[in-house]
């Protein structure tokens, strides 16, 4: 039999699983990172797709080794937020240059950061990449797991962390449940270029049909939107001529960003939240969307992910300062607890924002226009959100602090 022997196998290496092994880059633990696509052409292919980070990720992805250059290089930051409801009556500007004098957060190409992650991982001889392979089960002996792919090999490990989206394989297997919710909402997505530069403001327009986001790319006319639509609505916008779409993009952002010239990968797909009921099972731990996905109105999903990384970092170091297992599950339990709770308060969170701006209900909306003139009016409210935004977590670990 073609067995290998490892502390840690990571299943899935997207953003949150290629940051997890990167943490681990400087310990004696022996890590494999294992995923069905080829993991080293991160390096060669593009696309256009990108994530909005807040600062709290930058410093885990700063500490786990990313290169410094790249992050301040190639992000693009964004200092300034506007908000409005449906009838455009009432918005909110967060303007951090005068808050706090830093940035809100960064818009990130998602496929540059798994190339610099994927270097990371690729320079550090504790991590082996096992890429292209078909996964056939898990099998959980005492205190090791087996993987067996269906070339025949096994992996044996103490500890296999699922990080392999939302429709996770590793939760399957374990037959963890889940909670699940259609949000009965699809995201339509694009790059568009605008008339009027954007002055690295990110915009988010809460209208009945759903929100839109404008999140500024790096060039000053040039957003990546992510647009909740209802399933008839972004259909039919798909197949729109860009002429009609043009008009459509105009008035739901109600002219903002002047008249749209172009528009290119256009993409719709179903929102849906998931959480799994246990995020850890026997010797195994799921982490980013495997554990949780929600509504991407926040533009939370990956620094949620990230959060959950640089948790299940302290706690297995706190394993072996402690000189017990990486499975010990006293310490796997505790990483379940905080995960969780952080899990599910931005999940509930997110939900009463979507329900309450898509509401028709005219109390409600009252309610809201005088909640967005009380928040833009108060800056020690201002203040508070400011801060909530630069980290998503109430209970921070310690890689998201900043580093030296
Ligand atoms: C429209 C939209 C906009 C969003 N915008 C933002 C944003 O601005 N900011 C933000 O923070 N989040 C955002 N999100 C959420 C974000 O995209 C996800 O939370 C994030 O991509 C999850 O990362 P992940 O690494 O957990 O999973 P994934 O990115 O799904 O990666 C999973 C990996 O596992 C591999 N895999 C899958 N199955 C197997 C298997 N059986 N065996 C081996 N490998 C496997 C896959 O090949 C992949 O490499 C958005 C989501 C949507 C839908």
């Amino acid at each position: 039999m073609n067995i290998k022997y490892y502390d840690i196998v990571i299943v899935g290496a997207g953003i949150v699983g290629l940051s997890l092994a990167a943490s681990f880059r400087n310990s004696n633990l022996k890590v494999a990172l294992v995923d069905k696509k080829n993991i080293l052409q991160n390096k060669l292919h593009n696309n256009s797709d990108v994530v909005a980070l807040n600062r709290a990720s930058r410093n885990v992805l700063k500490n786990i080794g990313v290169n410094k250059d790249f992050i301040e290089s190639s992000w693009s930051p964004y200092s300034n937020m506007f908000i409005t409801n449906q009838d455009y009556t009432s918005k909110i500007n967060f303007d951090t240059d005068k808050i706090l004098d830093v940035s809100l957060g960064y818009i990130v190409n998602k496929k540059e950061l798994e190339k610099e992650l994927t270097l990371v991982v690729e320079k550090s001889s504790n991590i082996d990449i096992f890429e292209k392979k078909e996964n056939k089960s898990i099998l959980n002996r005492d205190k090791e797991v087996w993987l067996s792919f269906e070339s025949g090999e096994y992996l044996v490990s103490k500890l296999i962390v699922g990080a392999d989206g939302g429709n996770s394989w590793v939760r399957g297997q374990l037959k963890i449940p889940t909670v699940e919710q259609d949000y009965d909402q699809f995201a339509l997505t694009c790059d568009v270029l605008v008339e009027h530069s954007h002055s690295n403001t990110a915009s988010q327009f809460f209208l009945s049909t759903g929100p839109l986001a404008l999140l500024p790319k790096s060039n000053p006319k040039s957003y990546s939107i992510v647009w909740t639509l209802t399933p008839e609505l972004a259909r039919s916008y798909e197949n729109l001529s860009k002429d009609k779409f043009h008009k459509k993009l105009l008035s739901a952002s109600n002219g903002f960003v002047g008249k749209i010239l172009e528009s290119t990968n256009i993409r719709i797909r179903p929102l849906k939240m998931i959480c799994a009921q246990q995020f850890i099972k026997d010797n195994a731990v799921l982490v980013g969307d495997a554990a949780h996905v929600f509504h991407p109105l926040a533009g939370l999903g990956v620094n949620l992910g990230i959060q959950d990384i640089a948790s299940l970092n302290e706690v297995i170091n706190q394993c072996i300062e402690k000189g017990t297992e990486v499975n010990d599950a006293k310490h796997l339990r505790h990483f379940e607890r905080w995960r969780k709770s952080e899990a599910i308060k931005l999940i509930s969170m997110l939900r009463v924002i979507n329900d309450i701006f898509k509401s028709k209900n005219k109390i409600v909306n009252f309610f809201t226009k005088t909640g967005l003139c009380l928040i833009d009016n108060n800056s020690f409210i201002k203040n508070f959100f400011v801060k909530k935004a630069l980290q998503v977590d109430f209970k921070p670990p310690k890689l998201s602090k900043k580093s030296e």
